[in-house]
């Protein structure tokens, strides 16, 4: 059995992230993190009554004390980055769903995981369907080079664009440079700041915020005289419960940093 520690069991995903662990037969839940609800019992916030796990305040002690195999951290983009060298300076593998961290950020993990001999596994969307929807847009793109992000999700996330369209971004530019094709000049004057979005890698993001979404992305493709727009929507958070746990059971035959679901199915 694998012992889970989550952190940031009392949010959103975090709270799914027990429900999903607790009833799978082959993990064991050792324990939850979070700042807020200290004390609180784990079980109420990911709707399975009492489990007498009480929310516990500190990563490292939490660490030193339950010794779990695994960490799934769901929490903030501002703490991602010292929760995760917390987690491999104890020498356990990580899952990271929490957004947010930079390219060199990641490429630090990735070498301190190495030297402890840690694994550390962060993916920006852990559902199939979004990785297939990155996947079919890298194709696509080989083809009609010519493309914009629309994504849209709940108006409380931090961070903007979000990871996946970042990664998006960057599968689809690296598809162009190999297929060797250009998209056309963006002839555009912008007379307001913002009004054509932000570029990553030279692919126009554009960012909703509304309540009522949940993590949507649409991948618009130009072509001469027709278009195509490849769309995906997350409409429960359920939906990215099969990725975590594949990624928790998975980790540890993965030393150093993986990046992406992808390369787990
Ligand atoms: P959320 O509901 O705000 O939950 C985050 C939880 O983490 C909160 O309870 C928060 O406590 C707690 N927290 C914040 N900083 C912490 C720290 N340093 N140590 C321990 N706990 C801490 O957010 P969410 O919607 O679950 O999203 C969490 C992250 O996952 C975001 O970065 C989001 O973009 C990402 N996400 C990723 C995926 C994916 O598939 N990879 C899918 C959805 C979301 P407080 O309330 O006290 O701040």
């Amino acid at each position: 059995m694998l012992k889970v520690l989550v952190n940031g069991a009392d949010g959103r995903m975090g709270s799914q992230v027990v429900k999903a662990v607790y009833d799978d037969k082959e993990l064991e839940l050792v324990g939850g993190v979070s700042i807020s609800h200290v004390g609180e019992d784990a079980g109420v916030f990911a709707g399975l009554g009492t489990l007498g796990m009480p929310i516990r305040a500190g990563l490292g002690q939490a660490l030193d004390d339950l010794k779990p195999d695994v960490v799934v951290d769901f929490t903030s983009p501002k703490a991602i980055f010292e929760n995760a060298k917390t987690v491999i300076e104890h020498g356990v593998n990580m899952v990271v769903g929490t957004t947010g961290l930079t390219a060199e950020q990641r490429t630090e993990l990735g070498k301190l995981a190495e030297a402890k001999k840690t694994s550390i596994f962060i993916a920006p969307n852990f559902g199939l369907g979004a990785v297939l929807m990155m996947k079919i847009s890298t194709e696509v793109a080989k083809y009609l080079p010519d493309v914009e992000i629309i994504e849209m999700h709940h108006n409380n996330k931090l961070d903007a664009p979000s990871g996946t369209a970042i990664m998006t971004a960057n599968q689809i530019a690296a598809a162009r440079k190999e297929a060797g094709i250009e998209p056309a000049p963006d002839k555009t004057h912008e007379s307001l700041d913002g009004a054509r979005g932000a570029k990553v890698d030279g692919i126009t993001i554009h960012s909703v915020r509304l309540p009522g979404y949940v993590a949507h992305q649409q991948v618009l493709f130009g072509g001469y005289g027709e278009y195509l727009t490849i769309r995906h929507d997350s409409i429960d958070r359920k939906s990215f419960m099969p990725g975590v746990i594949l990624a928790v059971k998975k980790v540890g035959s993965y030393p150093g940093l993986t990046f992406g679901l992808e390369n787990f199915l």
